[in-house]
This record gives C-alpha cells, sequence and structure tokens, in this order.
C-alpha cells in the first residue's frame, strides 16, 4: 500500500481535482515549472514566506495559524479558486493534521482567494471524511500506472497538460 504519511496537501487537492494529476505528481513527474499558473504560484508562496508561522511538521505548508474565539484558526491564501472543493480538502487536510498531531479540540479553516473566503468546519464529520479520503488516495496510488488521459474542464489551466495533451 503506499505509505499515507507520504500524502501531502498537495497532493490531495490534485486527487480530488484530477486523479491523473494525483498519480503523475506522487511518481515525481512534475508539471511544467514555467507554467504560468504556477510560476505565479510560486511568487505568491515566496511573498507570503516570511509572514508564515513555521511549523515543525512535515508535509504542512498552509500560510497561517491563529487562535480565534478559544479555537484554532487556518487560513489559506490561493491565487485562484478554480476548484473549490480541493482547496477546501487541502485545507482539511492540514487541519486533520493538526487536530490529530497537537490533539487540538477545535480546528477550523478558511481558504482566501482574492474577495472569495470559503470557510471549512474540523467537525467530527470532515475529520472522518478526511480520514476516508487518505485511505482513499493510499489505494489508488498502488496502482502502477496512471488512470487514461479524459479531457476535463481543469485541462486549460494544468501544468501536466503538454503532457496529456
Ligand atoms: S491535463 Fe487534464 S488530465 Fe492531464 S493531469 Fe491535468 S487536469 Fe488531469
Amino acid at each position: 500500500m503506499f505509505d499515507p504519511s507520504l500524502i501531502t496537501g498537495t497532493l490531495v487537492h490534485y486527487y480530488v481535482t484530477c486523479r491523473r494529476e494525483a498519480w503523475l505528481y506522487s511518481r515525481r513527474i512534475h508539471a511544467d515549472q514555467w507554467d504560468e499558473n504556477i510560476m505565479m504560484g510560486k511568487a505568491l508562496a515566496e511573498i507570503k514566506e516570511e509572514q508564515l508561522s513555521q511549523f515543525p511538521f512535515s508535509n504542512l505548508k498552509f500560510d497561517r495559524i491563529g487562535k480565534q474565539r478559544g479555537h484554532y484558526l487556518v487560513t489559506e491564501y490561493k491565487k485562484t479558486m478554480k476548484n473549490p472543493e480541493g482547496a477546501k480538502m487541502q485545507l482539511l487536510f492540514y487541519m486533520w493534521q493538526l487536530k490529530t498531531s497537537l490533539k487540538l479540540k477545535e480546528i477550523n479553516g478558511k481558504v482566501i482567494s482574492g474577495k472569495k473566503v470559503l470557510f471549512v468546519e474540523g467537525s467530527a464529520e470532515n475529520i472522518a471524511k478526511m480520514e476516508a479520503l487518505i485511505a482513499e488516495i493510499s489505494a489508488f496510488l498502488e496502482r502502477p500506472e496512471a488512470p487514461p488521459f479524459h479531457e476535463i474542464p481543469f485541462c486549460k489551466k494544468c501544468g501536466y497538460r503538454d503532457y496529456c495533451l
């Protein structure tokens, strides 16, 4: 079985967006590093880095964590929100990791992209959903080959499009 400890927030996002993308990424076949979207994402990440709270956990790369009315709030900034479900599950992955590692009682999150704000509740239901998703991703990544290419709307802005199309 694929080692679940190797799963990252990015991988979760990719899996929710396109399973083929997640498989390619898991095999270290990296997307076009000169892709405009990837370059903008990197530039954004570098600007924020100085303001980030550093956390001593592997696979965690969210933007900010703070306390609000007695509970923890994780914030993730995104250049675009082309897939809100992917953004939500990526953040929920970080929340799940923090909650289980630090045994936090309550943790919530929000994803900010321009004027759009997406709240992610750290409810027991959502945490269970994340645990089920991690098991599903681990099982999926066992497959020896990438799933076949099917064009989807996300292909237009995907860094793997030169590889797939
Ligand atoms: S180009 Fe399309 S099919 Fe290929 S990895 Fe990207 S989203 Fe998936």
